[in-house]
């Protein structure tokens, strides 16, 4: 059904994976779209811009604003991945990680504030990961960083209710490029240890965002929700 008719959302990281299948997916339940990402790209309402930088998401507010007086959504799922133990870790790879997957939706959040909290109704959805539940090897900038949006998902939706419900989901893994699922061995082992014994789809993901997005979560706010084929269970 078209259950985001006449909303405007927000997608970041929409050029790739989680972020675009999502922002898709709310066009096809009848949104109009706004598409942010990194680098510029053709068509309409496509936005270039760094999540981590709050000049940028200021631009991004005016440039919304000067289209519409509210924003209904915001989905957060511009994120960057690598591994690496403390040794490895530079401060600058830790500001990094922080910068754009703790930082950026929180960026994002102020500075559109009050284009959400004129929508009355509307909701923020911020794509953590498997890796803000539990650990895994070697991941010390990523953990973190995923860590803290988990935190400040909880923090902003008792500071922005009643009028922005704020969610969290937890992808496990999920076939896109930051993935990088390039070999059929690492396909069948992900698979071995997945109870529902598969990666998952961004399409999959995407479902879970339109949901909480939708009215259908209009008394879901300051949740977690893992989309993971049981990994976290
Ligand atoms: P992806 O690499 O396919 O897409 C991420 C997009 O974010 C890219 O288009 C990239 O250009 C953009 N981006 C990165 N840094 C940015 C910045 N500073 N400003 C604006 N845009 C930026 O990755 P994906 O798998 O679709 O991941 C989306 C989100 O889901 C990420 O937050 C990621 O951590 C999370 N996640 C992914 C998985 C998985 O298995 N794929 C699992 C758990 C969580």
């Amino acid at each position: 059904g078209r259950r985001l008719e006449g909303r405007t959302a927000l997608v970041t990281g929409a050029l790739s994976g989680i972020g675009q299948a999502a922002a898709d997916r709310l066009e096809a339940e009848g949104a109009r779209v706004f598409r942010l990402d990194l680098s510029p790209a053709e068509g309409e309402r496509r936005i270039a811009a760094d999540v981590s930088d709050l000049s940028a998401w200021r631009q991004v507010a005016e440039l919304i604003r000067a289209e519409t007086p509210t924003l209904d959504i915001l989905v957060n799922s511009a994120g960057i991945f690598g591994l690496g133990s403390l040794a490895e870790h530079s401060a600058e790879s830790f500001y990094r990680f922080f910068a754009v997957n703790q930082l950026g939706p929180a960026l994002g959040i102020k500075a559109l504030l009050p284009l959400l909290r004129r929508a009355g109704n509307a909701s923020v959805v911020n794509v953590a990961s498997g890796a803000a539940l539990f650990g895994f090897d070697n991941a010390l900038g990523y953990m973190s960083s995923k860590w803290g949006l988990r935190g400040a998902s909880r923090a902003l939706a008792r500071e922005l209710a009643p009028e922005v419900r704020v969610n969290c989901i937890f992808p496990g893994l999920i076939d896109t490029p930051m993935a990088g699922i390039n070999s059929a061995e690492r396909q069948s082992d992900i698979a071995e240890r997945t109870p529902l014994k598969r990666i998952g789809r961004p399409e999959e993901v995407a479902a879970a965002i339109a949901f909480l997005a939708s009215d259908d979560a209009s008394y879901i706010t300051g949740s977690e929700l893992t989309i993971d084929g049981g990994i976290c269970a």
